[in-house]
């Protein structure tokens, strides 16, 4: 029997919404096989731990999360926390950072059913997530900014060997496992950034070796960005620095119907933790008329990481059926909610899903 410890962090906003849905289809898949047993731990994050634990992210979640396998994360609506209150943080950095979750892995893919700008997509971006210019995590103490007068500001940007590995080990692995292409595009603009991209490349290039059935090559940020909007379908797995990958996953989810479509993971040595691309978008919280699919398929994406990571071929299955069952789902586009063209509701579009799954 395989035993999972999973953590339920619902967030903010419409995390409310869209985590219970993922907790619901993860449950329901998980059913017919008799050898995956799956502890579910809710744990007080964000702005409704805020208002009953006075913080944001409470030691005791921290610390539980130590215990864990995994955690699904819903969207963090940080920018409507207080600002002059020292208990109300931002709990992304310091989840990603504490527990080493250095590659974040988003992928954009598109469906004929569901209105996109291309076809045919079917890219992944994989992005550093614990240094870069992202000054709230690049440094031990304190930020990666400061302003040493009222008319000067600087920003520092962290580049490592370790990471960069790391990060494009898990591009290798991914490129390598995937039906694609078998293509890693490593990002960078060594021509600017003369010292931290050529250790990014040269970390991608020693990756590289060892994995020669794997094509590697390189790209300028903005010569890619351009080729990515406008022929997608060339690119299999990308790995890219910090910022450069979070402006670029946005980017490719407008390729494939919006931030509802854009599902993500956070993988470090130890954990994993299931985080959407998109925010807590409180413009349509309470509604029930938030897409639930980037946060499924980022509960998707955790329970086949983990089932690959035991080596327990039913968790893996429980996932595939997860991702036919969303597809069958899009494809019949009725079940689905207004942005994808329906009329179904966040829960709706779960429940739909949930009924593919019990016939399993
Ligand atoms: P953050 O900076 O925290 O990532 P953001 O500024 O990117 O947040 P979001 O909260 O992701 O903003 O919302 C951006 C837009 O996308 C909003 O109009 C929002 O309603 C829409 N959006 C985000 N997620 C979804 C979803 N799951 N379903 C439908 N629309 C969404």
């Amino acid at each position: 029997m395989a035993k999972y410890k999973v953590g339920i962090l619902l967030g903010d906003d419409i995390g409310l919404e869209v985590v219970p849905e993922t907790v619901k289809i993860l449950r329901e898949a998980v059913k017919p096989f008799a050898g995956i047993d799956i502890e579910w731990i809710e744990l007080p994050v964000g702005m409704p731990s805020y208002k009953e634990n006075g913080e944001t992210l409470p030691q005791k979640t921290l610390n539980t999360l130590f215990d864990l396998d995994g955690w699904i994360l819903g969207p963090i609506g940080h920018m409507a926390y207080p600002k002059d209150d020292p208990k109300a943080i931002n709990p992304h950095p310091i989840l990603r950072r504490e527990f080493d979750l250095v590659s974040n892995i988003r992928p954009a893919k598109s469906y004929d059913s569901v209105p996109s700008l291309h076809k045919n997509v079917d890219v992944v971006i994989i992005r550093e997530n614990n240094e870069g210019f992202q000054p709230d995590r690049n440094v031990y103490k304190g930020t990666g900014e400061f302003m040493p007068t009222s008319d000067l500001a600087m920003s520092v940007r962290v580049i490592t060997r370790r990471n960069s590995q790391m990060v494009a080990r898990s591009a290798f692995e991914l490129a390598r496992q995937r039906n694609g292409k078998k293509k890693v595009t490593a990002i960078h603009k060594n021509t600017v950034f003369k010292l931290g991209c050529s250790l990014f490349l040269d970390a991608c290039r020693e990756i590289a070796s060892e994995y020669p059935d794997v094509t590697f090559e390189t790209a300028v940020v903005d010569t890619f960005s351009m080729q990515l909007v406008m022929r997608p379908q060339n690119y299999d797995v990308v790995v890219s620095t910090n910022m450069f990958g979070d402006i670029l996953t946005d980017l490719a989810a407008g390729l494939v119907g919006g931030l509802g479509m854009a599902p993500g993971l956070c993988v470090g040595p130890k954990y994993v933790m299931a985080q959407a691309t998109h925010g807590s978008a409180p413009d349509i919280a309470g509604k029930q008329i938030a897409n639930p699919y980037a946060m499924i398929m980022s509960g998707q994406m955790m329970l086949s990481w983990l089932g690959n990571l035991k080596q327990d071929e039913e968790a893996v299955k429980a996932a595939a059926n997860i991702k036919k069952a969303v597809e069958e789902i899009l494809t019949e586009g009725v079940n689905v909610t207004p942005d994808l063209g329906g009329k179904a509701s966040t829960s709706q579009m779960g429940d739909a899903i949930c009924r593919i799954l019990s016939r399993n």
